[in-house]
Protein backbone atom coordinates (compact mmCIF):
# COMPACT_ATOMS: atom_id res chain seq x y z
CA UNK A 1 0.00 0.00 0.00
CA UNK A 2 1.05 3.50 -0.52
CA UNK A 3 2.52 5.65 2.22
CA UNK A 4 -0.71 7.34 2.54
CA UNK A 5 -2.51 4.56 3.97
CA UNK A 6 0.56 4.06 6.20
CA UNK A 7 -0.86 6.94 8.10
CA UNK A 8 -4.36 5.71 8.22
CA UNK A 9 -5.89 6.30 11.61
CA UNK A 10 -2.63 4.78 13.35
CA UNK A 11 0.88 4.15 12.87
CA UNK A 12 1.20 1.34 14.94
CA UNK A 13 2.66 -0.84 11.82
CA UNK A 14 5.39 -3.02 12.45
CA UNK A 15 5.25 -3.09 16.01
CA UNK A 16 1.23 -3.77 16.30
CA UNK A 17 0.06 -5.21 19.25
CA UNK A 18 2.99 -6.07 21.33
CA UNK A 19 3.98 -2.28 21.75
CA UNK A 20 0.58 -1.44 22.45
CA UNK A 21 -0.49 -2.83 25.48
CA UNK A 22 -2.05 -6.29 23.95
CA UNK A 23 -0.01 -9.27 23.09
CA UNK A 24 -2.44 -11.61 21.53
CA UNK A 25 -1.55 -15.56 22.30
CA UNK A 26 -2.83 -17.19 19.41
CA UNK A 27 -1.14 -20.73 18.21
CA UNK A 28 -1.34 -22.24 15.35
CA UNK A 29 -2.02 -26.38 15.25
CA UNK A 30 -2.32 -27.69 11.99
CA UNK A 31 -4.54 -31.28 12.16
CA UNK A 32 -4.18 -33.95 9.35
CA UNK A 33 -6.05 -32.82 5.81
CA UNK A 34 -9.33 -31.57 7.71
CA UNK A 35 -10.35 -28.37 9.01
CA UNK A 36 -7.40 -26.93 10.82
CA UNK A 37 -6.39 -23.48 12.17
CA UNK A 38 -5.05 -20.54 9.73
CA UNK A 39 -3.74 -17.20 10.14
CA UNK A 40 -4.38 -14.33 7.52
CA UNK A 41 -1.91 -11.53 7.66
CA UNK A 42 -1.84 -8.21 5.87
CA UNK A 43 -1.19 -4.90 6.11
CA UNK A 44 -3.98 -2.22 5.91
CA UNK A 45 -5.23 0.89 7.43
CA UNK A 46 -1.76 1.92 8.40
CA UNK A 47 -1.56 -1.31 10.93
CA UNK A 48 -0.86 -5.12 10.65
CA UNK A 49 -4.32 -7.33 10.31
CA UNK A 50 -4.08 -10.68 11.95
CA UNK A 51 -7.33 -13.19 11.33
CA UNK A 52 -7.11 -16.40 13.07
CA UNK A 53 -9.45 -19.43 11.66
CA UNK A 54 -9.93 -22.10 13.60
CA UNK A 55 -11.00 -25.50 12.19
CA UNK A 56 -11.75 -23.97 8.84
CA UNK A 57 -11.54 -25.16 5.63
CA UNK A 58 -8.98 -24.44 2.63
CA UNK A 59 -12.25 -23.08 0.94
CA UNK A 60 -13.19 -20.85 3.73
CA UNK A 61 -9.57 -19.40 4.56
CA UNK A 62 -8.94 -18.56 0.86
CA UNK A 63 -12.76 -16.38 0.55
CA UNK A 64 -11.99 -14.98 4.00
CA UNK A 65 -8.84 -13.82 2.69
CA UNK A 66 -9.99 -12.26 -0.67
CA UNK A 67 -12.86 -10.83 1.30
CA UNK A 68 -11.30 -9.38 3.48
CA UNK A 69 -8.41 -7.80 1.90
CA UNK A 70 -10.91 -6.67 -0.36
CA UNK A 71 -13.41 -4.99 1.96
CA UNK A 72 -10.40 -3.75 3.91
CA UNK A 73 -9.03 -1.85 0.54
CA UNK A 74 -12.30 -0.58 -0.04
CA UNK A 75 -13.08 1.17 3.83
CA UNK A 76 -9.26 2.14 3.73
CA UNK A 77 -10.52 4.62 0.73
CA UNK A 78 -14.49 5.50 1.51
CA UNK A 79 -13.89 5.89 4.90
CA UNK A 80 -10.73 7.62 5.45
CA UNK A 81 -11.05 11.51 4.77
CA UNK A 82 -7.28 12.24 3.42
CA UNK A 83 -7.72 9.34 0.38
CA UNK A 84 -9.79 9.98 -2.58
CA UNK A 85 -13.21 8.60 -1.91
CA UNK A 86 -16.68 8.81 -0.06
CA UNK A 87 -15.61 10.23 3.12
CA UNK A 88 -13.53 13.21 1.42
CA UNK A 89 -16.19 13.74 -1.35
CA UNK A 90 -18.56 14.51 1.90
CA UNK A 91 -15.97 16.87 3.47
CA UNK A 92 -15.96 18.73 0.23
CA UNK A 93 -19.47 19.28 0.15
CA UNK A 94 -19.47 20.18 3.73
CA UNK A 95 -17.00 22.86 2.75
CA UNK A 96 -18.89 24.24 0.32
CA UNK A 97 -22.03 24.16 1.77
CA UNK A 98 -23.46 21.45 -0.61
CA UNK A 99 -25.43 18.31 0.53
CA UNK A 100 -24.41 15.35 0.51
CA UNK A 101 -25.72 11.76 0.06
CA UNK A 102 -23.89 9.24 2.08
CA UNK A 103 -24.06 5.50 1.77
CA UNK A 104 -26.31 3.32 4.41
CA UNK A 105 -23.06 2.02 6.46
CA UNK A 106 -21.51 5.25 6.64
CA UNK A 107 -24.37 7.20 7.33
CA UNK A 108 -25.30 4.69 10.19
CA UNK A 109 -21.47 5.13 11.50
CA UNK A 110 -21.21 9.33 11.28
CA UNK A 111 -24.78 9.02 13.36
CA UNK A 112 -23.35 6.54 15.83
CA UNK A 113 -20.11 8.63 16.62
CA UNK A 114 -23.30 11.72 17.00
CA UNK A 115 -24.39 9.76 19.50
CA UNK A 116 -21.14 9.28 21.50
CA UNK A 117 -20.73 12.43 21.45
CA UNK A 118 -23.58 12.94 23.21
CA UNK A 119 -23.11 10.92 25.47
CA UNK A 120 -20.03 11.32 26.35
CA UNK A 121 -21.07 15.24 26.51
CA UNK A 122 -18.55 16.39 23.55
CA UNK A 123 -15.58 14.49 24.94
CA UNK A 124 -15.59 12.09 21.67
CA UNK A 125 -15.85 14.29 18.14
CA UNK A 126 -15.56 12.88 15.17
CA UNK A 127 -15.97 16.33 13.25
CA UNK A 128 -12.12 17.62 14.35
CA UNK A 129 -10.13 17.10 11.07
CA UNK A 130 -9.66 20.60 10.75
CA UNK A 131 -8.18 20.27 13.90
CA UNK A 132 -6.48 17.15 13.53
CA UNK A 133 -4.56 18.91 10.07
CA UNK A 134 -3.83 22.09 11.59
CA UNK A 135 -1.92 19.81 14.51
CA UNK A 136 -0.32 17.90 11.83
CA UNK A 137 -1.72 14.53 13.50
CA UNK A 138 -2.77 12.70 10.78
CA UNK A 139 1.03 12.93 9.43
CA UNK A 140 0.60 13.78 6.05
CA UNK A 141 2.22 17.37 6.05
CA UNK A 142 5.31 17.65 3.69
CA UNK A 143 6.60 20.24 6.55
CA UNK A 144 7.19 19.04 10.22
CA UNK A 145 3.88 20.41 12.07
CA UNK A 146 4.42 24.05 13.84
CA UNK A 147 1.91 25.02 17.13
CA UNK A 148 -1.28 26.59 16.31
CA UNK A 149 -1.82 29.64 18.40
CA UNK A 150 -3.94 30.10 20.70
CA UNK A 151 -6.27 32.09 18.52
CA UNK A 152 -6.03 29.36 16.22
CA UNK A 153 -7.25 26.51 17.93
CA UNK A 154 -10.35 28.50 19.24
CA UNK A 155 -11.16 29.50 15.43
CA UNK A 156 -10.85 26.12 13.93
CA UNK A 157 -12.75 25.08 17.08
CA UNK A 158 -15.59 27.57 17.08
CA UNK A 159 -16.14 26.57 13.67
CA UNK A 160 -16.37 22.86 13.89
CA UNK A 161 -18.91 21.99 16.48
CA UNK A 162 -19.77 18.63 16.48
CA UNK A 163 -21.15 15.50 14.54
CA UNK A 164 -24.42 16.42 16.60
CA UNK A 165 -25.07 19.52 14.19
CA UNK A 166 -25.22 17.66 11.02
CA UNK A 167 -28.93 17.78 9.58
CA UNK A 168 -30.03 14.96 7.75
CA UNK A 169 -32.78 13.99 5.44
CA UNK A 170 -32.78 10.22 5.21
CA UNK A 171 -29.38 9.27 4.70
CA UNK A 172 -28.49 12.52 2.83
CA UNK A 173 -26.65 15.46 5.12
CA UNK A 174 -28.82 18.69 4.17
CA UNK A 175 -26.68 20.76 6.82
CA UNK A 176 -23.51 20.96 8.69
CA UNK A 177 -21.18 23.87 9.90
CA UNK A 178 -18.69 24.30 7.28
CA UNK A 179 -15.66 24.28 9.65
CA UNK A 180 -16.73 20.94 10.46
CA UNK A 181 -14.53 17.97 9.06
CA UNK A 182 -15.08 14.69 9.49
CA UNK A 183 -12.59 12.18 11.30
CA UNK A 184 -13.76 8.86 11.94
CA UNK A 185 -10.39 7.67 12.90
CA UNK A 186 -11.76 7.50 16.88
CA UNK A 187 -14.84 4.70 15.85
CA UNK A 188 -13.94 3.19 11.96
CA UNK A 189 -12.16 0.68 13.60
CA UNK A 190 -15.42 -0.53 15.50
CA UNK A 191 -17.00 -0.51 12.80
CA UNK A 192 -14.30 -2.47 10.55
CA UNK A 193 -14.24 -5.08 13.07
CA UNK A 194 -17.88 -5.34 13.17
CA UNK A 195 -18.07 -6.05 9.73
CA UNK A 196 -15.65 -8.04 8.96
CA UNK A 197 -17.31 -10.51 12.22
CA UNK A 198 -20.28 -10.42 9.31
CA UNK A 199 -18.08 -11.79 7.04
CA UNK A 200 -16.39 -14.50 8.52
CA UNK A 201 -20.24 -15.58 9.85
CA UNK A 202 -21.34 -15.40 5.70
CA UNK A 203 -18.97 -17.93 5.19
CA UNK A 204 -19.73 -20.05 7.84
CA UNK A 205 -17.19 -19.70 9.93
CA UNK A 206 -17.78 -20.19 14.04
CA UNK A 207 -14.67 -19.36 15.86
CA UNK A 208 -12.07 -16.88 15.06
CA UNK A 209 -10.01 -13.55 16.02
CA UNK A 210 -9.81 -10.61 13.80
CA UNK A 211 -7.37 -8.20 14.68
CA UNK A 212 -6.71 -5.01 13.82
CA UNK A 213 -3.09 -3.48 15.10
CA UNK A 214 -4.23 -4.95 18.60
CA UNK A 215 -7.90 -3.95 18.99
CA UNK A 216 -9.52 -7.24 18.66
CA UNK A 217 -12.77 -9.14 18.05
CA UNK A 218 -13.75 -12.50 19.16
CA UNK A 219 -15.95 -15.06 17.14
CA UNK A 220 -16.66 -17.98 19.38
CA UNK A 221 -13.66 -19.39 20.59
CA UNK A 222 -9.77 -20.69 20.05
CA UNK A 223 -10.34 -24.40 20.06
CA UNK A 224 -12.64 -24.87 23.23
CA UNK A 225 -11.04 -22.31 25.55
CA UNK A 226 -11.78 -18.52 25.43
CA UNK A 227 -9.05 -16.25 23.82
CA UNK A 228 -6.43 -14.80 26.51
CA UNK A 229 -4.96 -11.55 25.79
CA UNK A 230 -2.21 -9.65 27.55
CA UNK A 231 -2.09 -6.43 28.69
CA UNK A 232 0.86 -4.60 29.68
CA UNK A 233 1.49 -0.80 30.07
CA UNK A 234 2.71 1.02 26.99
CA UNK A 235 5.99 1.56 29.27
CA UNK A 236 6.53 -2.05 29.88
CA UNK A 237 7.70 -5.09 27.76
CA UNK A 238 5.71 -7.41 29.50
CA UNK A 239 2.20 -7.85 30.45
CA UNK A 240 1.05 -6.81 33.64
CA UNK A 241 -2.52 -9.16 33.31
CA UNK A 242 -4.09 -11.23 31.17
CA UNK A 243 -7.79 -11.06 30.32
CA UNK A 244 -10.22 -14.06 29.14
CA UNK A 245 -12.05 -12.10 25.43
CA UNK A 246 -15.20 -13.73 25.39
CA UNK A 247 -17.41 -14.62 21.84
CA UNK A 248 -18.45 -11.15 20.61
CA UNK A 249 -16.79 -9.18 22.35
CA UNK A 250 -14.23 -6.62 21.39
CA UNK A 251 -11.76 -5.37 23.07
CA UNK A 252 -9.57 -2.02 22.11
CA UNK A 253 -6.93 0.02 23.31
CA UNK A 254 -6.27 3.56 22.63
CA UNK A 255 -2.81 5.07 23.34
CA UNK A 256 -0.85 8.41 23.41
CA UNK A 257 2.31 6.23 23.12
CA UNK A 258 1.89 4.52 19.42
CA UNK A 259 1.06 7.46 17.81
CA UNK A 260 1.98 11.32 18.42
CA UNK A 261 3.53 14.78 16.78
CA UNK A 262 6.99 15.85 17.96
CA UNK A 263 6.45 19.48 17.78
CA UNK A 264 9.69 21.83 18.75
CA UNK A 265 10.57 18.59 21.08
CA UNK A 266 7.46 18.12 22.49
CA UNK A 267 5.23 15.13 22.05
CA UNK A 268 1.89 15.63 21.32
CA UNK A 269 -0.55 12.54 21.19
CA UNK A 270 -2.89 12.11 18.41
CA UNK A 271 -6.27 12.24 20.61
CA UNK A 272 -7.44 15.97 21.31
CA UNK A 273 -9.45 17.20 23.43
CA UNK A 274 -12.84 18.84 21.73
CA UNK A 275 -13.29 21.18 24.30
CA UNK A 276 -9.97 22.73 24.04
CA UNK A 277 -8.91 21.44 20.94
CA UNK A 278 -5.49 20.83 22.33
CA UNK A 279 -4.20 17.16 22.76
CA UNK A 280 -4.46 15.08 25.37
CA UNK A 281 -1.92 15.51 27.93
CA UNK A 282 -2.98 13.15 31.48
CA UNK A 283 -3.71 10.02 30.27
CA UNK A 284 -1.35 7.34 28.39
CA UNK A 285 -3.88 4.53 27.20
CA UNK A 286 -7.30 3.39 27.90
CA UNK A 287 -8.46 -0.15 27.13
CA UNK A 288 -11.94 -0.84 26.89
CA UNK A 289 -14.08 -4.26 26.40
CA UNK A 290 -18.05 -4.24 24.88
CA UNK A 291 -20.04 -6.29 22.77
CA UNK A 292 -20.76 -3.62 20.61
CA UNK A 293 -16.96 -2.69 18.62
CA UNK A 294 -18.26 0.67 17.58
CA UNK A 295 -18.79 1.62 21.03
CA UNK A 296 -15.78 0.01 22.52
CA UNK A 297 -13.49 1.68 19.70
CA UNK A 298 -15.18 5.19 20.65
CA UNK A 299 -14.97 4.58 24.52
CA UNK A 300 -11.98 3.86 24.67
CA UNK A 301 -10.78 7.34 22.94
CA UNK A 302 -13.91 9.48 24.89
CA UNK A 303 -11.64 8.07 28.16
CA UNK A 304 -8.83 9.34 27.01
CA UNK A 305 -10.12 12.81 26.15
CA UNK A 306 -11.72 12.40 29.75
CA UNK A 307 -8.62 11.29 31.92
CA UNK A 308 -8.94 9.59 35.31
CA UNK A 309 -10.90 12.46 37.23
CA UNK A 310 -14.09 11.90 34.65
CA UNK A 311 -13.24 8.36 34.47
CA UNK A 312 -16.03 6.51 36.51
CA UNK A 313 -18.97 9.30 35.45
CA UNK A 314 -17.88 8.56 31.44
CA UNK A 315 -17.61 4.95 31.90
CA UNK A 316 -21.20 4.99 33.46
CA UNK A 317 -22.67 7.32 30.88
CA UNK A 318 -21.12 5.26 27.87
CA UNK A 319 -22.66 2.22 29.33
CA UNK A 320 -18.81 0.73 29.69
CA UNK A 321 -18.73 -2.20 32.27
CA UNK A 322 -14.63 -2.70 31.57
CA UNK A 323 -12.26 -0.17 31.05
CA UNK A 324 -8.64 0.40 32.52
CA UNK A 325 -6.99 3.77 32.03
CA UNK A 326 -3.37 4.39 32.65
CA UNK A 327 -2.58 7.83 33.45
CA UNK A 328 0.36 10.42 32.71
CA UNK A 329 2.07 8.63 35.43
CA UNK A 330 1.71 5.38 35.07
CA UNK A 331 -1.45 4.81 37.94
CA UNK A 332 -4.28 2.96 36.94
CA UNK A 333 -8.19 3.14 37.43
CA UNK A 334 -10.29 0.48 36.39
CA UNK A 335 -14.14 -0.33 36.72
CA UNK A 336 -15.01 -2.52 39.23
CA UNK A 337 -16.01 -5.76 36.61
CA UNK A 338 -12.90 -4.93 35.11
CA UNK A 339 -11.13 -5.43 38.33
CA UNK A 340 -12.65 -8.46 38.87
CA UNK A 341 -11.76 -10.04 35.38
CA UNK A 342 -8.32 -8.91 35.53
CA UNK A 343 -5.61 -11.91 35.64
CA UNK A 344 -2.73 -10.02 37.47
CA UNK A 345 0.66 -11.65 36.73
CA UNK A 346 3.59 -11.79 39.23
P1 LIG B 1 -6.02 4.67 17.65
O1 LIG B 1 -5.83 5.36 16.34
O2 LIG B 1 -4.78 4.57 18.43
O3 LIG B 1 -6.82 3.42 17.55
P2 LIG B 1 -8.32 6.07 18.69
O4 LIG B 1 -9.30 4.99 18.45
O5 LIG B 1 -8.39 6.74 20.01
O6 LIG B 1 -6.83 5.62 18.57
O7 LIG B 1 -8.52 7.14 17.53
C1 LIG B 1 -7.77 8.28 17.46
C2 LIG B 1 -8.14 9.02 16.21
O8 LIG B 1 -9.47 9.55 16.36
C3 LIG B 1 -7.28 10.21 15.92
O9 LIG B 1 -6.20 9.85 15.11
C4 LIG B 1 -8.23 11.14 15.22
O10 LIG B 1 -8.37 10.72 13.88
C5 LIG B 1 -9.53 10.88 15.91
N1 LIG B 1 -9.73 11.69 17.13
C6 LIG B 1 -8.84 12.44 17.83
N2 LIG B 1 -9.41 12.99 18.92
C7 LIG B 1 -10.71 12.57 18.91
C8 LIG B 1 -11.82 12.80 19.78
N3 LIG B 1 -11.72 13.55 20.88
N4 LIG B 1 -12.99 12.23 19.44
C9 LIG B 1 -13.13 11.45 18.34
N5 LIG B 1 -12.12 11.19 17.49
C10 LIG B 1 -10.92 11.75 17.78
MG1 LIG C 1 -11.11 4.82 19.34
Amino acid sequence: MTSILQAFYSTRSSLNWRSLGLVSALLLSACGGGPRDQTLEFFALGTEVSVSLYAVNERQAEDASEQLQSYFTRVGHDWYPWNPGELRAINIAIELQEPADVSPRLAAIIRRAAQIERLSNNRFNAGLGHLTERWGLHMLGDEPPSKPNINEVAKLLAQALGVTSIRWIDDRIVGAPSGLMLDLGGIAKGAILEDSVQILQSLDIENAIVNIGGDLTVIGDVNGRPASIGIRSPTEETPFATIDVAAGETIVTSGDYERFVEIDGARYSHILNPRTGYPVEHTSAVTVIHTDAMLADAAATALMVGGPAEFDQLASALEVEFALLIDASGDLRLTPAMDLRLKWLD
